[in-house]
This record gives structure tokens, C-alpha cells and sequence, in this order.
């Protein structure tokens, strides 16, 4: 992760550096059951703008649920989610999706359509963009994540780091306050992984408000302003990168750092 350091060095979060529509997000008391089943049992976290948040815990600790849930792909049953102040339940799901934008492990980019059309959809069908400003937009995003000249190649002719950028490119052109990212990087071949987290190191590095759910240790430790250890429903533990690495408080963190590093 050489090249994460590199970036990591450059001065974060100066009014030049950030030309992201950054937002806030405020987390109290989320609960969500799937049937009988409570997977988001009181989660309480505050995401301040133009920061990076990594969330890390095992496997069915219900991190993908958290991140779902802060744009409404699944609906929680208490607790309040506010997006700059507002409550994200009074926002129209579309409307909430276009400002907290989502990237999967599988990247769900349509399979019929160009690298360029996948960005264009939500544009001109959400935002109700024309076809030639939704282009520029598309091709203009897409050189900001190293892929002009291949807005014409279909996702089966990219290679899985390039789809992953398409959909981060794709996130990136509705003009987001927020991006969540949920384990982007665990489907891609090793040597494709690199590319993929100096590029979200950047976006962070540019004043991108993020919540990151990640493997990726060293990620986490190099670029995340906050992370936070999620066991089975719950937030077990937050802290800084130092904090959390150097000084882990709980055994079950410890236990899983044991696991993982
Ligand atoms: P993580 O992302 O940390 O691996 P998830 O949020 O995917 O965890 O899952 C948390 C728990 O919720 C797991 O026990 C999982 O099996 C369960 N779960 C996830 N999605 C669903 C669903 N759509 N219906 C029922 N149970 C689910
Ligand atoms: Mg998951």
C-alpha cells in the first residue's frame, strides 16, 4: 500500500482540495430486524462531512444492513438517520439515493449497456438531465477515474477493477454528499485492488464524505479519519486508525485484529 501512503501525505481537506458537495450524516439508536431476527440492535454514529469512515467487524456482524439502511435499500424499524440535519425518512428514496450514493462488492452495472450509458441512466432518468449534458457529465467523471476513451466498452470488456471504477464514476456523477462503499474491493482479482483504494484514497483525500465497509486493514489504517468495529448488531468499539490499531480496548477487537492482521 505504498502508493495509499503517497496520497495520504497530501494535506486533506483544504477548500481547494475539496470540490465535493460533502455531507454529514447522524446515526441514533438504529434498530433493524430481518423477520424476528434483530441485526441492527441500537447503532449510534456520527459521520461528519468531508471525513472517512471505515467500518470493519466479521462476517454477519451487519455491516452491508447498516450501510443499506442509511439510503434506504432496507427500512429500519426505530432509531433516526439525518442527512445534513434532515431526517432521511421524510426524503423520497430516489431523492435520498442521488445524495448517498452506493457502490457493491459486484459493481451491478447493466450488462446491456456501455460504461458511458451506466453513468447516463441516472442522470437523465433521475435528474432528468438531457442526453448531451448527461454525457459530458459521464465522460467527465469517467476521466477522473482513469477510464476516458472507454465510455464505448461494455462491462464484459473491462476488467473488474475498471467496472469498479464505472461504478464509482457512476456514484460519483449524481454530485453526492455522501458515497457508501460496501466491501468494493473484495470481489477484484489482488493485482486490481491497488488501483481501486488509491482511487477512493484520492476521493477521500478530496474532501469526499465516505463510509467505507472494508477488509482492507491497511485502507482502513492509512485512510479512514474514524473507524468503527461492528460484532453482531452493535458498534463494540470507535476510535481513530491510532487509537484503534495501537490501543484496541475491547477483546473482541483484539480478537478480531488476531484474526485478521
Ligand atoms: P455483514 O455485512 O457484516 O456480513 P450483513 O448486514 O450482511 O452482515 O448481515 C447481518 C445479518 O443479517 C446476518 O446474520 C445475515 O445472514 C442477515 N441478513 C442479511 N440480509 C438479510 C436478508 N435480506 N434477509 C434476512 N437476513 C438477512
Ligand atoms: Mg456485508
Amino acid at each position: 500500500l505504498e502508493e495509499v501512503d503517497e496520497l495520504n501525505a497530501v494535506p486533506r481537506n483544504t477548500s481547494e482540495a475539496t470540490n465535493f458537495n460533502g455531507g454529514s450524516l447522524s446515526i441514533e439508536g438504529l434498530r433493524l430486524s430481518y423477520g424476528d431476527m434483530e441485526v441492527l440492535r441500537g447503532i449510534d454514529l456520527e459521520v461528519p462531512k468531508n471525513s472517512v469512515t471505515c467500518v470493519i467487524g466479521p462476517s454477519g456482524s451487519g455491516k452491508s444492513t447498516l450501510l443499506r439502511s442509511l439510503n434506504r435499500l432496507v427500512e429500519m424499524n426505530a432509531g433516526k438517520v439525518l442527512l445534513d440535519g434532515s431526517d432521511i425518512r421524510n426524503m423520497k428514496p430516489e431523492t435520498l439515493r442521488a445524495r448517498v450514493g452506493m457502490v457493491f462488492q459486484h459493481f451491478n452495472l447493466f450488462p446491456d449497456h456501455t460504461a458511458r450509458e451506466n453513468i447516463m441512466l441516472s442522470l437523465t432518468k433521475i435528474k432528468g438531465m438531457s442526453l448531451d449534458e448527461a454525457r459530458n457529465i459521464a465522460d467527465a467523471r469517467l476521466a477522473d477515474v482513469g477510464l476516458q476513451g472507454r465510455g464505448d466498452h461494455r462491462p464484459v470488456n473491462l476488467s473488474g477493477g475498471q467496472q469498479q471504477r464505472v461504478a464509482i464514476a457512476r456514484a460519483l456523477a449524481m454530485d453526492p454528499e455522501v458515497v457508501l462503499f460496501d466491501e468494493v474491493t473484495s470481489a477484484l482479482d489482488p493485482e486490481l485492488v491497488k488501483g481501486v483504494l488509491n482511487l477512493m484514497a484520492e476521493l477521500g483525500r478530496r474532501g469526499m464524505t465516505m463510509v467505507v465497509v472494508t477488509h482492507e486493514m491497511g485502507f482502513a489504517r492509512q485512510v479512514a479519519d474514524q473507524i468503527v468495529f461492528m460484532d453482531e448488531g452493535k458498534i463494540v468499539e470507535s476510535g481513530t486508525p491510532d487509537e484503534m490499531f495501537n490501543a484496541p480496548k475491547t477483546d473482541r477487537l483484539k480478537k478480531f485484529f488476531a484474526e485478521v492482521l
